[in-house]
């Protein structure tokens, strides 16, 4: 027995015993892939070292948040400088201001915001004022995109769920049919289905929500002028598009992807992970018109005893600076693209259906011969081939999602070198792969 697997797997022993499937969230299982779930003791750069002491290059990166690699110093002195200042005051503090400014001023249409502290409570936040702005209950979403764990999102989504496989109405039970109902689910990038069911049902519309490049069933962009559609779709229907960014804000650019890449413009926005700077810190934001709706200035009920709290603004807010300062996107994107082409090249060569979906430093590793370009493609992925594929890394020293349907991040702290060390042990993995068969 492997001494090192056998110390990772004493401590999942006894998550397992407290904690429901050993774990605080399903994505860090290991039941897309099989095996001990890894259990970390910290982190450094783009490093964590596991339970067994063992050192593993993380591309999981808190699914994203750790856009600047694990323990920053910058970000660690910023963090103890507000701890020893105090940690929440359930008051408006001076930093919150300080961080809604900013982020209105970087994302453009943004003029008001609200802090959360997760994605979830940012989208949930997000539909029931949509609702409420215009009294309307029906909303749009999009077939593998997942929004968080509220009940009106939890239909036909993707990340965990779709991992899961659970299928029905809703994607989890404990949802009622009758929320399940008013939730409707499109398949993302097809315009068609879109125009089809607005024709019919527009006027009955609260919202559009989409991740403008889906993240959640692996990497998915938009086609071109799916995302201008939805805009137009649902400003002739009276109807709010909400982008959820929670996955592609400040990702690959200092905004948001809506205004990066698609130039469109949505009315909320819904930001998390980046902009949290690895603590629990989360946002949605649009028009002053709709974001005055929220109490208490509106009728539209929002609240949150830490929403905002300064150790967490403080992470953010020294994120956003030094993403600024240190402009690491191309960078991000070079050493992302060095190994999207690696991995490709190499499964090429060895007639093995896998390709990288890559946009600037998030990719997927997807087990299929065809593009995926949405949810159905996407299930055609062969995830026996994919638990094979991470196990094979997973051995040569790199964690990747452990899951098919999830992106992979490549951090300020990924250099070169760690591409090339991705790319070897791809190959290797490959080879082994072909050795078994
Ligand atoms: C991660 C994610 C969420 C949920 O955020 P949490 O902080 O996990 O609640 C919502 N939407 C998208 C697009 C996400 O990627």
């Amino acid at each position: 027995m492997d001494i090192a697997k056998d110390g990772n797997a004493a401590w999942f022993e006894r998550a397992k015993r407290v904690a429901p499937g050993g774990v605080n969230s399903p994505v860090r299982a290991f039941n897309g892939v099989g095996g001990t779930p890894l259990v970390v003791q910290g982190g450094e750069g783009a490093r964590v070292r596991a339970a067994d002491g063992r050192l593993l290059t993380d591309y999981c990166c808190s699914w994203g948040a750790m856009i600047l690699g694990h323990a920053n110093p910058e970000i660690v002195a910023a963090i103890s400088e507000q701890a020893a200042k105090g940690t929440t005051f359930g008051i408006v503090t001076e930093s919150e201001v300080v961080f809604a400014e900013r982020l209105c001023s970087l994302v453009p249409g943004m003029e008001k915001v609200r802090a959360v502290n997760s994605g979830t409570e940012a989208v949930m936040s997000a539909v029931r004022l949509a609702r409420g702005v215009t009294g309307r209950d029906l909303v749009v979403k999009f077939d593998g995109c997942y929004h968080g764990h509220s009940d009106s999102m939890l239909v036909k989504s993707g990340s965990g769920v779709l991992t899961a496989g659970i299928s029905g109405a809703a994607s989890s039970a404990g949802v009622p049919a009758d929320f399940a109902r008013l939730t409707v689910s499109l398949p993302y990038n097809d315009i068609t289905a879109a125009q089809t069911f607005f024709a019919s049902n527009g006027k009955a519309v609260a919202a559009v929500i989409v991740e403008p490049a889906a993240g959640n069933m692996g990497l998915v962009p938009p086609k071109p002028g799916f995302l201008a559609e939805l805009r137009s779709l649902t400003q002739a229907a009276g109807a709010l598009l909400i982008c959820d960014e929670v996955i592609d804000g400040f990702r690959f650019g200092l905004s948001t992807y809506s205004a990066l890449v698609a130039q469109v413009e949505p009315d909320l926005v819904t930001l998390g992970k980046v902009i949290g700077g690895g603590l629990p810190l989360a946002a949605v934001g649009g028009r002053a018109v709709f974001m005055d709706r929220f109490a208490p200035d509106g009728p539209v009920y929002q609240a949150g005893t830490l929403a905002g709290n300064p150790l967490a603004v403080a992470a953010g807010l020294k994120t956003l600076e030094m993403l600024e300062r240190d402009n690491p996107y191309r960078a991000m994107a070079d050493v992302c693209a060095a190994l999207a082409d690696g991995v490709n090249g190499s499964a090429r060569q060895r007639g093995v259906p896998v390709r990288a979906a890559r946009f600037g430093g998030v990719f997927t590793l997807f087990c299929s011969a065809d593009p995926v370009t949405d949810l159905a493609t996407a299930q055609r992925c062969d995830t026996r081939l994919y638990a094979r594929i991470f196990h094979g890394l997973y051995d040569r020293g790199i964690y990747i999602a452990p899951s098919q349907f999830e992106c992979n991040f490549v951090s300020a702290a990924h250099t070169a070198d760690d591409a090339e060390r991705f790319v070897a042990a791809f190959d290797g993995t490959l080879a082994s792969l072909r050795r078994q068969a």
